[in-house]
């Protein structure tokens, strides 16, 4: 598709609600961003970005009460938007593969979802940074701050 003007809290609402669906509504969200923030995007794309990172926060708490935090800011030329959990991290020692496809930890995984990711956000001219903790996980997108409508 093409890039049409898409508002950020109406596209996570819609994430939020398709994820109650497939994980149950019990989801502890934060959403750092301001209403109004629109971006210039091929909706499903992106949404298919929010929808993988997501999954993977939720499936990262196994069972437990998952949170989820979705932050923006605007820094130089860049539009950043972080999706942070708080679910244990990922370990030093495959934090380097969990972009390879069908690289998964997962019994039931595909390993596919942040391979996907990566080249979503690449194909948005944008890049991605992990950054984990012994407290949780947050992968930071960075895109040029052209797709931010005005
Ligand atoms: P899958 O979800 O099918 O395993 P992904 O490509 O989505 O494949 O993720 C690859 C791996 O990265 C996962 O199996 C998991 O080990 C790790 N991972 C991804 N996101 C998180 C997260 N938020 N917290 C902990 N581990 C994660
Ligand atoms: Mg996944």
């Amino acid at each position: 598709g093409r890039p049409e003007k898409i508002n950020l809290k109406k596209l996570v609402t819609e994430i939020q609600e398709e994820l109650a669906v497939k994980f149950g509504s019990d989801i502890n969200w934060e959403l750092s961003f301001p209403d109004n923030v629109v971006l210039k995007v091929e909706s499903g794309r992106f949404k298919q970005i929010l929808l993988n990172l997501c999954s993977n926060a939720i499936e990262a708490y196994n069972g437990q009460r998952p949170f989820i935090k979705i932050s923006t800011f605007i820094k130089e030329e860049n539009f950043f938007l972080e999706v942070s959990d708080k679910a244990g991290g990922i370990p030093e020692k495959i934090a380097g593969r969990v972009f390879e496809p069908f690289f998964t930890t997962k019994e039931q995984g595909t390993g596919l979802g942040l391979s996907v990711v990566y080249s979503l956000v690449k194909g948005l001219g944008g890049q991605i940074f992990l950054r984990s903790t012994k407290e949780g996980t947050a992968f930071l997108l960075s895109f040029p701050k052209e797709i931010v409508v005005q």
